[in-house]
């Protein structure tokens, strides 16, 4: 890893526990890890490789409410996540670190949800730079999918179902009771901010619906926002039943009020869960998949060929307020 200067060298340290001086082929076809000009890897053969970035920003994406675990936790988290909608395997990872100073607890805490969350998906560090400047972290996710198997948000059409794994609005709940515009009591808020903090990436799932899906996005945006993204790059439309949005029970509980939920669950974002669509011909295997995998899909809609997003609740049209003006205390 290369250091800006020798007291960088003490937050390099956390990071490079993992490869440090691996020079074999022993774990995820790394040829060369840390500790040269570059990493050299060596993809499976009849593979394609799957690469994104993403950069958390303090003041921006995280502040001193967010614990360092979960900053580190979040960032692999976010990566993984886009990985999981184009199903592929999360195989490797590259970290860029800029800081301000140095604050080792801090550091050290990042490091510990860094790697629980890579080490369980035994996704590798295989590069990394420290350098002085307004905290902020990058990571660059690299991971192989079977060559023209990806999952791409093209490739939706008329009469596929659209679903959604796991539940919506937890997270969009989280922030809005830090802001104060959804009244939640303490243990809510900190039931809430666990689906905030530590979203879990659909790796599992993303790699088994490379079977039976036509499309798939992962919801980091707002699950209106993302799947428009889906039918502009298809030039298709779609109907979305805004009753049939999952919930959790706890968001059930701060938002009774089904058109309010539904508001949240629509723009709120950072949900990490998977958006796919489906034929019905293969609804029977995409079931079959949900249960060995013990994961709660919900079917909430079906493309249509009419381009354009029409949401309805209680078969009545439903339109979306801007997340801006979203308010839950009245
Ligand atoms: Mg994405």
């Amino acid at each position: 890893m290369h250091t800006y200067s020798k007291e960088f060298a003490l937050i390099a340290k956390y990071f490079q526990r993992e490869v440090a001086g691996t020079d074999t082929r022993s774990k995820n076809n790394i040829v060369l890890g840390i500790g040269d000009d570059a990493a050299i890897v060596d993809p499976p053969e009849d593979a394609s490789i799957a690469i994104t970035t993403d950069t958390m920003v303090y003041g921006t994406h995280f502040d001193d409410l967010v614990p360092a675990d979960a900053v580190g936790h979040k960032l692999v988290a976010m990566n993984l996540s886009d990985l999981a909608a184009m199903g592929a395997e999360p195989t490797w990872l590259s970290l860029a670190v800029t800081c301000p100073d140095i604050d080792e607890a801090w550091m050290s805490e990042f490091s510990r949800g860094f790697f629980e969350l890579s080490d369980y998906y035994n996704c590798s560090l295989i590069g990394g730079d420290v350098t002085r400047g307004p905290l902020s972290f990058t990571v660059t996710a690299q991971g192989i999918v079977p060559r023209g198997k990806e999952m791409r948000r093209r490739g939706a059409r008329p009469g596929d179902r659209i679903y959604v794994s796991g539940t919506l609005g937890d997270a969009a709940a989280a922030l809005a009771g830090q802001q104060q515009t959804l009244p939640v009591c303490e243990t809510q808020q900190a039931q809430l901010n666990k689906a905030l903090f530590y979203p879990r990436p659909q790796v599992g799932l993303g790699q088994a619906l490379r079977a039976v899906a036509t499309s798939a996005i992962d919801l980091s945006d707002g699950l209106a926002k993302d799947l428009l993204h889906v039918l502009q790059s298809s030039n298709l439309g779609a109907r979305v039943d805004a009753g049939a949005l999952p919930a959790s029970k706890i968001l059930e509980m701060v938002l009774p009020d089904p058109s309010q939920r539904a508001q949240l669950q629509l723009t709120g974002g950072e949900d990490y869960q998977l958006c796919f669509t489906v034929p019905e011909s293969r609804r029977g295997s995409l079931e079959t998949i949900a249960h060995q995998l013990g994961l709660d899909i919900t079917c909430v809609g079906v493309i249509e060929g009419e381009p354009g997003l029409r949401i309805e609740l209680n078969n009545q049209p439903f339109s979306l307020k801007t997340a801006g003006f979203l308010h839950f205390k009245d």
